[in-house]
């Protein structure tokens, strides 16, 4: 049964770390085939759909990095709302607000975050009521990284990283490094792709044993497989080669592993507890390797709509 309508809506949505992305050879049509463990942390974008008179949506953005987040119908929150639009044939006539937290172009599923938060606000903005089903395929048409946003906590991803399982997580603690300017995904992966050219690149599997230390809530044995469990890494380094300073600033200060961040150029400190992450927060500002930090829990929940 379909909600009642209202005149705005408000989703909270976080972003996420890949604590596993295995890379397979590229395929037949561009895209790889990958066994990724996402994890949702608590590092939030909001976005708020108010209802409005016109033909299409529209988008403003406020937060630090608001100049970088394009507001045309290329913005993720505006095509969540035009391919939900088109399904219920209606007019998306709604306006989208993103309170923005989540670094841009950083590797965190930033934009990701936001179509699927749009998708939700709208569906309850719309009074639709669409199953959770069928938002769970819009967001793997939106992309490959919206319907994790949508699902949040931790899962398994296979295909593209849109077919999703979930699976156990306990409790960790993060610092993220935001870098200066952002990485193009699709770049990365070019470069993946130009340094593993002619060697036999592994059909990518989840990790038994990173699966056992996720669940276990062990962080000594989540931190003893991080360092090697992104095979974006490399190409990730190799076009940013000032990311390996940030990497050890990061352990200097004590966190007991760092990786990049899905695509980077964000990195990620497994840390021992909160009180550890303030201090590590603090050793990698005072380093001066990176724009900023942020600290973060997991798993936080996928995206929710606020009361
Ligand atoms: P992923 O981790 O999924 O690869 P990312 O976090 O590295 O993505 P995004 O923040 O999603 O990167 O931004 C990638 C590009 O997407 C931006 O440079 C921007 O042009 C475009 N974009 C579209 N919609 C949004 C949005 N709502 N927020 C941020 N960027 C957006």
């Amino acid at each position: 049964m379909s909600a009642a309508p209202r005149t705005a809506v408000t989703v909270r949505v976080p972003a996420k770390v890949n604590v596993q992305l295995a890379v397979g050879a590229a395929r037949p049509d561009g895209f790889h085939d990958l066994a990724t463990v996402f994890l949702a942390v608590s590092l939030h974008d909001e976005v708020t759909a108010t209802a409005t008179t016109g033909d299409g949506p529209t988008v403003s953005c406020e937060g630090p990095d608001s100049d970088q987040v394009p507001l045309d119908r290329t913005n993720l929150a505006a095509r969540a709302a035009e391919v939900l639009a088109a399904r219920a044939g209606i007019t998306p006539a709604v306006h989208l607000h993103i309170a923005k937290n989540i670094p841009v172009a950083g590797g965190m599923a930033g934009g990701s975050a936001d179509g699927a938060a749009a998708l939700l606000a709208c569906d309850a903005l719309w009074g639709l009521g669409t199953p959770r089903e069928e938002l769970l395929a819009l967001c793997a048409e939106l992309g490959s990284d919206v319907p994790f946003s949508l699902l949040g906590g931790a899962a398994l991803g296979t295909g593209r990283g849109e077919l999703l399982t979930p699976v156990a997580a306990g409790v960790f603690h993060w610092v993220f490094a935001v870098a200066h300017g952002g990485l193009s995904t699709p770049a990365v992966f070019r470069e993946f792709d130009r340094l593993t050219e002619g060697t036999d690149v592994p059909v990518p599997q989840a990790s038994p044993e990173l699966l056992a230390a996720l669940a276990s809530g062990d962080p000594d044995a989540l931190a003893a497989v991080l360092p090697r469990s992104n095979g974006l890494q490399a190409a990730a380094l190799s076009l940013r080669p000032e990311l390996a300073q940030t990497l050890a600033a990061g352990v200097a200060a004590g966190a007991l592993a760092g990786l990049v961040s899905g695509s980077g150029p964000t990195t990620a400190f497994l840390v021992r507890d909160a009180e550890a992450a303030v201090k590590v927060a603090a050793g990698l500002e005072a380093s001066g390797t990176c724009r900023a930090t942020r600290v973060t829990a997991s798993p936080a929940a996928g995206a929710t709509v606020l009361a």
